[in-house]
């Protein structure tokens, strides 16, 4: 019971409790074995927080840590049991999704959007919620976990520059 415990201490984000990256790290590896021996597609996201340091700023940190607790909250009571999210570390957040089709991702950013809707607090009797600027990209040929997670943090940027609250992804056909 009390190596359970700390077994789960050791891969949960103290704050949030989803799983960090010492969890993601393994578990990128693993799905990238089940891309290269069973041709198992997927797909990583990667999200930050939109003027997140204006947030804590107008409102407290400690109601920066509360809307990152309803953030994952929502995450965990809306993810399927074969994807991942973790946060990655501040106000950032990896998903990891196994996907039969690269136009799933479609699937998967609707999806985020909504629970990222879905997510408030409420301080001083207003509810209070946050956007997110998102990239999401399916494996390719030749992807590293590395080479995987740059291109969907490049396309998170690439929303940033859009004007956040926005999420780019692989083109589809
Ligand atoms: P951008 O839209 O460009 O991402 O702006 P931003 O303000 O979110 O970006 P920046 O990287 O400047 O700031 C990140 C902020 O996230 C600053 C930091 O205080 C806040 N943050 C990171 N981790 C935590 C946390 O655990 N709790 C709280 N309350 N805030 C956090
Ligand atoms: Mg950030
Ligand atoms: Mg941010």
């Amino acid at each position: 019971m009390i190596i359970q415990n700390l077994y789960s201490l050791a891969y949960h984000d103290t704050l949030t409790g989803l799983p960090n990256r010492k969890f993601l790290d393994p578990l990128l590896k693993m799905r990238f074995s089940e891309y290269h021996r069973l041709h198992q597609l997927f797909a990583v996201l990667f999200a930050d927080i939109d003027h997140f340091h204006d947030f804590n700023g107008k409102y407290g940190h400690p109601a920066g840590d509360r809307m990152l607790k309803a953030f994952a909250h929502a995450a965990t009571h809306s993810i399927r049991s074969t994807d991942t999210l973790g946060r990655w570390g501040g106000e950032e957040f990896i998903g990891i999704y196994p996907i039969k089709n690269r136009s799933d991702i479609i699937h998967i950013a609707n999806r985020f959007q909504h629970m990222v809707e879905q997510a408030f607090i409420h301080h001083e009797s207003h509810p209070l919620h946050i956007t997110m600027s998102v990239g999401i990209t399916s494996v390719q040929e030749g992807d590293t976990p590395e080479s995987i997670i740059q291109r969907a943090d490049k396309y998170m940027y690439e929303a940033k520059n859009q004007g956040r609250n926005t999420i780019v992804h692989d083109r589809v056909e």
